[in-house]
């Protein structure tokens, strides 16, 4: 999605050889206009899949998630990273090792909100190790629901995340994929642009 590339290009921040800050538009400020744009591209790849229901994770899965819930109009559900004690019957659990934060999340989802005859888009900002995805494969598992495929923002394609979860036969859909940021520098594989 070259006008996602453009906006990495200009306002993402190099941090590592393995990490990129995108904070002005996805994580911590967001920009609706971009998200809109986002949610209308991921709609647009799935659309016509029957898909009942937009699974995401806090926070910040939860803007392009939306949106593409808006397009599509069906219901996003956000995996909770705490969960109360008293509810765990009622729900979907899954452990999550956080990329970013070097920390194990719980991950959640109330069995209220996700059911077998779900159809689900699995939809997250990043894709680097695959962890996050994972758990949420485990809990559209859990809850007996059946997968359209993932959606994912930023895919950092030098990690191995994108492959393991392609190997598995999973559709997943890349607005940008990242090639490498060494040297402070962000190029986007081949190809990765419409
Ligand atoms: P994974 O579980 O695939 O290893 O990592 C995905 C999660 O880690 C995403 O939900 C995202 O929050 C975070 N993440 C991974 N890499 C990056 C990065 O380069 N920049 C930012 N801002 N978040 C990242």
């Amino acid at each position: 999605m070259k006008k996602l590339e453009d906006k990495i290009s200009k306002n993402g921040k190099v941090l590592s050889d393995q990490i990129l800050k995108v904070d002005s538009f996805l994580n911590h400020q967001i920009d609706p206009v971009l998200m809109q744009e986002i949610g209308n591209e991921f709609a647009e790849k799935f659309k016509g899949e029957g898909i009942t229901k937009i699974v995401t994770l806090e926070s910040s899965g939860i803007a392009p998630a939306m949106m593409t819930g808006l397009v599509l109009g069906v219901p996003v559900v956000f995996a909770r990273k705490r969960k109360s004690l008293t509810l765990i019957n009622e729900l979907y659990s899954a452990s999550v090792h956080s990329f970013t934060k070097e920390e194990k999340n719980e991950i959640s989802v109330s069995k209220d909100y996700l059911s077998q005859d779900d159809h689900v888009l699995l939809i997250d900002d990043f894709l680097a190790n695959g962890q996050a995805v994972e758990g949420l494969l485990s809990i559209v598992e859990q809850a007996g629901a059946s997968l359209a495929g993932v959606g994912i923002v930023i895919e950092k394609g030098f990690q191995p995340g994108g492959e393991m979860i392609r190997n598995r036969g999973i559709r997943v859909e890349s607005l940008a994929i990242i090639q490498s940021l060494e040297n402070g520098k962000v190029s986007f594989a081949e190809g990765s642009t419409l």
